[in-house]
């Protein structure tokens, strides 16, 4: 078994693009900043995943000086990474994701998300949690300045 974690936060701004989390979209009116389409929540899943199998950071893989990925869709980063975790012989156990953000509250979005992270990881809806919280007004993330997500991913060789 590996077992991998991955983080990553996004600034919230004025002018940005519309806040996508697990390929779900969720508000025209809360924008962020990013090269991609800017899931906060997909690149830390790729960055779990990507350290599970022993491999380096999605940047390094999905550059932001790479016009390919500008406004991109983050799901075919994942579909990407999904293909190197099955090429290098494993399959995924489990995955857990939770994501901070002050407002809005997510809970009306989670079932969309997990039935979008299933699709895309080819498993089942019973390996994927997700969880939100916020962070109690405190730091970045607290003031409405950033969205910020952290993952865990099990990995069973096949
Ligand atoms: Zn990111």
């Amino acid at each position: 078994m590996r077992i991998g974690y991955g983080e990553d936060i996004h600034r919230i701004v004025k002018k940005g693009r519309p806040l996508i989390i697990c390929a779900t979209p969720i508000s025209e009116d809360i924008q962020i900043d990013a090269h991609s389409d800017g899931d906060c929540a997909l690149h830390a899943l790729c960055d779990a995943l990507l350290g599970a199998i022993g491999e380096k950071d999605i940047g390094y893989f999905f550059k932001t000086s790479d016009s390919k990925w500008e406004g991109a869709p983050s799901s075919l980063m994942v579909e990407e990474v999904r293909k190197m975790v099955d090429e290098k012989g494993y399959k995924i156990s489990n995955v857990d994701i939770s994501i901070m953000l002050e407002k809005p509250h997510l809970s009306p979005f989670r079932e969309k998300m997990v039935d979008k992270i299933a699709n895309l990881l080819i498993i089942d809806k019973s390996q994927i949690s997700i969880k939100f919280g916020t962070n109690e007004k405190m730091d970045a993330v607290g003031q409405g300045l950033a969205i910020r997500s952290v993952s865990v991913v099990l990995l069973e060789e096949k």
